[in-house]
C-alpha cells in the first residue's frame, strides 16, 4: 500500500445529545437576502418553513473547531473563499483537528488536492421550549432585539443598530454524531469534543461575546454507541445505552475484527 492510498476504518458511531440552553440572549445571524422582517438590521437565522429561530450545524461545529485550535495552538490560515476565517487546516490524516472536524488543502509537494473527511457531524439544533418563547411580548416571533450603538471611531458619529437575540431561556436539542474510525485515537477524539463544549461555556454562541451575547449551558448530555457489528447485523441489543462514556469506548475495543 503506498503511502498516501487511504484505508477506510469503520468502528461504528458514537452519538452525543443533550440541550442546550441560552444563558443571556444569543445573536447567530441570517443572511440579508433572507430578511423578511422589517426594521430590524440584524436579524437571527430562522427556518424557512416554521419560522422557528435554529442554529445551523455549521455555526456550532465551527465554533468547536476554532476552540480545539486554540487550545492545541495550531498554526492558523486565511480561506481563499472566505478571507475574514482564519482557521487550521494541514494534510496530515491524523493531526487531531483536521481528522474530527475535516480538511481540505493542497499538498505543498504534489500540489494535489488532499481532503480529510470529518469524523463528526454536528446536526442543526431546533427549539425545544417554543410554546415558552411564544408569550414573550417584543413584537418578534420568539425573540427579542437589542439597540446596540457603536462609535464611528473617525467622524464620531453613533450608528446605532438593531439586532434580534434569541432570548435567554431558550432551549435546543444538540446531536453530534462521531464516526469511530481508529481505535487509538478514539478516547483522545471524544475527550476533545468534550473539552470544546465545556470551553464554549466559557465562551460565546454567535456574534457580540464580548459585549455579553451567547453564553450557553449544556445539559442532559447523553453518549449512545452504535458499533459495526450492530449495523451488520441489525440486533438492536448491541447499541450500547450506557451513560457512562468510557464503558462506549471499551465496547468499541476490538470491533475492527469483529
Ligand atoms: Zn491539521
Amino acid at each position: 500500500m503506498s503511502e498516501d492510498t487511504m484505508k477506510l476504518k469503520f468502528l461504528g458511531k458514537i452519538k452525543i445529545t443533550g440541550e442546550m440552553k441560552v444563558v443571556t440572549g444569543m445573536h447567530i445571524g441570517a443572511s440579508k437576502e433572507t430578511v423578511k422582517i422589517g426594521g430590524i438590521d440584524s436579524p437571527v437565522v430562522r427556518d424557512p418553513l416554521t419560522d422557528l429561530p435554529y442554529i445551523p450545524g455549521s455555526s456550532l461545529k465551527g465554533k468547536l473547531r476554532s476552540l480545539s485550535e486554540k487550545t492545541l495552538e495550531k498554526d492558523l490560515f486565511t480561506v481563499s473563499r472566505n478571507p475574514d476565517i482564519n482557521l487550521h487546516v494541514c494534510t496530515d490524516k491524523h493531526c487531531e483537528i483536521c481528522r474530527l472536524f475535516g480538511s481540505s488543502k493542497k499538498d505543498e509537494n504534489t500540489k494535489d488536492q488532499k481532503n480529510i473527511p470529518s469524523r463528526l457531524i454536528v446536526r442543526d439544533m431546533h427549539l425545544l421550549n417554543e410554546d415558552e418563547l411564544l408569550n414573550i411580548d417584543t413584537g418578534l416571533p420568539y425573540t427579542e432585539w437589542k439597540f446596540e450603538n457603536s462609535i464611528d471611531r473617525i467622524s464620531s458619529a453613533a450608528n446605532p443598530r438593531q439586532i434580534e437575540r434569541v432570548p435567554a431561556g431558550a432551549k435546543f436539542k444538540f446531536e453530534l454524531v462521531y464516526d469511530a474510525e481508529e481505535e487509538s485515537e478514539l478516547k483522545e477524539d471524544i475527550t476533545r469534543i468534550q473539552m470544546a463544549l465545556k470551553l464554549l461555556e466559557q465562551d460565546a454562541l454567535g456574534g457580540h461575546g464580548s459585549r455579553g451575547y451567547g453564553k450557553v449551558e449544556f445539559e442532559n448530555m447523553k453518549y449512545t454507541g452504535y458499533p459495526k457489528k450492530y449495523y451488520v447485523s441489525g440486533n438492536e441489543s448491541l447499541i450500547l445505552e450506557n451513560e457512562l462514556v468510557d464503558d462506549i469506548l471499551s465496547g468499541f475495543i476490538g470491533e475492527k475484527n469483529a
